[in-house]
């Protein structure tokens, strides 16, 4: 294990434990992984080396940025746990996992994945919704992955299930550059971007 740095504030991502059909997804998870670091945040993620998780964490530790990995047994025995992070926490089961994700993070964002990333998304949207925490909420819209999720939650808004100004708590950028800038003007407003 690499000895960890003490970063000021972290960044959690959730995403696909697949790397989606063509290289984009893979290109843009690693550059969200770097623009993390650069930035001077910490990485925490599922710890999996598998999919776009493998290729964030590839592109926080490539860039110098630390990395926490936190993965329930039953996936870190099939000896898929990510093996050269700053720390590894390996947990009983996914409660514990998505509640220490949750806690130690200040800010989240969702890249491409499937039912795990959108069930991850939505549990700290709801949170926000209703004021359990105040940590601004990101989501990577890579070549329009998520338009028809987009579509769905203004079709929320126009439908009066989802009030407009919880609809904005969700921050879309379509690169990993401008998720991270935007992440940051929110953690770190006082700092120039
Ligand atoms: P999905 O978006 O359905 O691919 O799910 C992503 C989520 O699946 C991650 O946040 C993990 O909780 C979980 N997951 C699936 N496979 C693995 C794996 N091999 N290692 C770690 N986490 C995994």
């Amino acid at each position: 294990m690499i000895k960890k740095r003490e970063d000021n504030k972290h960044i959690c991502v959730y995403c696909g434990s697949k790397s989606g059909r063509g290289e984009v997804y893979y290109r843009e998870a690693k550059l969200l992984g770097i623009a993390i670091a650069l930035k001077g945040y910490g990485l925490i993620f599922g710890g999996g080396n598998v999919g776009l998780m493998g290729a964030v964490a590839e592109g926080t530790l490539e860039a110098g940025g630390s990395a926490t990995g936190v993965i329930p047994h039953a996936l870190a025995k099939r000896d898929l746990a990510h093996r050269e992070l700053h720390e590894l926490i390996v947990v009983n089961d996914m409660h514990e996992r998505k509640a220490i994700m949750a806690q130690r993070a200040d800010a989240f964002v969702a890249l491409p994945g499937g039912y795990g990333t959108l069930e991850e998304l939505f549990e700290v949207i709801a949170w926000l919704q209703l004021g359990f925490h105040t940590k601004p909420i990101g989501l990577l819209n890579t070549e329009g992955y998520y338009d028809n999720l987009i579509a769905f939650l203004d079709n929320a808004v126009q439908r009066q299930f989802l009030y407009i100004e919880h609809r904005s708590l969700l921050n879309v950028e379509s690169k990993a550059d401008e998720l991270v800038n935007t992440m940051a003007a929110l953690l770190d407003p006082e700092k120039k971007q």
